[in-house]
């Protein structure tokens, strides 16, 4: 009998990380600098572990190898997606990371980056970094060099319910007071541009990856608006905000009780606001806010059912 599969997360320290994983999501954090949880993970970095049926206690990269019909019989070697939340409690660094071909050529075979965000949170006017004002790798460099940050990177203003998404080779960093939920091609693989020139715990300047970084940004500056499609079904609003060839994602608002059907492809869920239930084959799996959970292929229809948000992804 299939059943959907919930995730343990696992918590990375970072240096602009805080505590709101725990106040707002009630995780029992590492650290009061915990910036990411990798809530649905198959990277070796960090993978996550099934916490339920008979699978529970293998790791989300061990299930992919060892039971393939759950995940369709995929061609891809690993699992593509990782899904994160993110709490910026100050500035990240400026950073870029690399698409597919430059990853497997220069990072040990790894997968390019290509991420989104859902603004889970943020203070009131908060801004991000996306994008770039160069018109030509020269200027690019030059400003680098010269650290004309004012003048080359491009601020955007962003709100709660703001969805972003952030092709491999553009210029990016998540400012400070934002909790963000990621959707991104598993990989971990950053370049970074520009630190604010900090200290880490042992005060230590962090690396940056110049020349790899200029090396993979796309110039000039590509903008990627959002534009999400609101479809209205009974008890609940499906939004599409990107269909992309590396994922798709979505919001799925339900006030009662929903009915939907995966389709022939296993879907990533993750539970960002209220509590309710799945319910499939007669089963009722309890959910809350920070619940994160795959319904594997030929999970068909099932019902959520409460007062429930939802970011769902598939490839
Ligand atoms: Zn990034």
């Amino acid at each position: 009998m299939l059943q959907p599969l919930f995730l343990k997360p696992v918590f990375k320290e970072r240096i602009w990380g805080g505590i709101a994983l725990a106040t707002e999501f009630g995780y029992d954090i590492p650290t009061d600098h915990t910036g990411e949880c990798w809530a649905i993970s198959a990277h070796p970095n960090g993978p996550s572990m099934i916490e339920n049926g008979p699978y529970a206690g293998m790791t989300l990269d061990e299930l992919w190898k060892e039971h393939p019909e759950l995940f369709g019989n995929p061609k891809e070697e690993v699992f593509p997606l990782l899904t994160k939340i993110l709490d910026a409690n100050t500035d990240l660094s400026v950073q870029v990371h690399p698409e597919d071909d430059y990853a497997k050529a220069h990072e040990n075979g790894e997968l390019g980056k290509t991420e989104c965000w859902y603004i889970l949170d943020c203070k009131e006017g908060a801004d991000m970094i996306f994008g770039h004002n160069a018109k030509t790798k020269e200027e690019l460099r030059q400003k680098i060099v010269e650290g004309k940050w004012n003048e080359l990177l491009r601020k955007v203003k962003i709100k709660p319910g703001d969805f972003f998404y952030v092709p491999s080779g553009t210029i990016h960093a998540l400012c400070q007071g934002t909790l963000v939920l990621e959707t991104q091609q598993s990989c971990d693989t950053t370049y970074r541009v520009y630190d604010y020139n900090r200290r880490d715990l042992e005060g230590n300047l962090r690396e940056l990856h110049l020349d790899k970084a200029i090396d993979v940004t796309t110039v000039p500056h590509l903008n990627t608006n959002v534009i999400p499609k609101v479809e209205k079904r009974e008890n609940a609003t499906v939004t599409s905000f990107i269909e992309s060839k590396f994922f798709s994602v979505y919001k799925w608002t339900v006030n009662g009780k929903a009915t939907f059907t995966a389709d022939n492809r296993y879907l990533l869920v993750s539970v960002i606001k209220g509590d309710g239930a799945l319910v499939h084959a007669g089963e009722r799996y309890p959910l809350k806010k920070g619940s994160h959970f795959i319904l594997p292929v030929g999970t068909s229809e099932f019902q959520l059912d409460g007062d429930v948000e939802f970011i769902v992804s598939h490839t």
